[in-house]
């Protein structure tokens, strides 16, 4: 069966039918790259699991802008927390964006369209981290809120996801978020926590080849960062 036919929400809601009888809430640890997709993927799977987020994303540039963004993500759980007693924790991964440029450089991905090699290349270290992390900490499963984003391909995420996870003691949890209209809810989400959206996916490369202004990009992110 080609991976494309799979009906990832499907497999999900089928583990999480097996979790109901167990009686089981198994600890999950959920990339997220920005707080726009983890807001209904957080509110979805803390109503089954016990969810951490990871922070990951050496891939943003400039640091300005991760840091915003990073502080976007840390006050959106600390106010999802605080509105349904949930305790869900961030946890916050080293920033080492020479780590990700030296990758796309010497794989000669900086010219590949957004969506294509280097994304996979991408996706791959990312979720790559958060395995590695769910491993070192014991977590039942490892995963990716960027499975709600339809600029995202939720099947190749999937791919990698399982594909690694046969190289690590933890799973792949799975899933399409942006199906059951939880693409919709998370813009629900945004408007009622305020949350910024960014008008770039993350990297240099892909901000140069739509043209952001990353001078305006590093002001904004810095005069955000001072109000805070
Ligand atoms: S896909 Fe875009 S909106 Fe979603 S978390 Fe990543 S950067 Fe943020
Ligand atoms: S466009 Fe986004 S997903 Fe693709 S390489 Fe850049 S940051 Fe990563």
């Amino acid at each position: 069966m080609k991976n494309q036919k799979i009906n990832y929400d499907s497999v999900l809601k089928k583990m999480i039918k097996q979790w109901e009888l167990a009686q089981k809430k198994p600890t999950i640890l959920i990339h997220t790259c920005c707080a726009p997709c983890s807001t209904h993927t957080l509110e979805f799977m803390s109503e089954h699991a016990e969810v951490t987020l990871f922070f990951s994303n050496s891939n943003i540039h400039p640091k300005s802008e991760y840091l915003r963004r990073l502080a976007e993500q840390q006050r959106f759980v600390d106010e999802f927390n605080e509105n349904t007693n949930h305790q869900v924790k961030l946890i916050v991964d080293e920033y080492r964006p020479s780590v990700f440029n030296k990758m796309v450089l010497e794989n000669q991905l900086e010219n590949e369209k957004e969506g294509g090699a280097r994304c996979t290349a991408c996706f791959n270290m990312r979720l790559d981290l958060v395995a590695q992390k769910a491993q070192e900490l014991g977590y039942d499963y490892f995963g990716s809120a960027l499975t709600i984003s339809p600029k995202k391909n939720a099947a190749l995420i999937n791919q990698i996801g399982m594909d690694i996870q046969k190289i690590y003691g933890t799973h792949y949890l799975p899933s399409d978020f942006k199906k059951n209209k939880g693409y919709e809810r998370s813009i629900q989400m945004c408007k009622e926590y305020d949350i910024y959206r960014q008008c770039y996916c993350g990297c240099v490369f892909s901000a140069k080849q739509q043209g952001i202004d990353l001078k305006k990009v590093n002001r904004e992110a810095k005069e955000y960062l001072a109000n805070q």
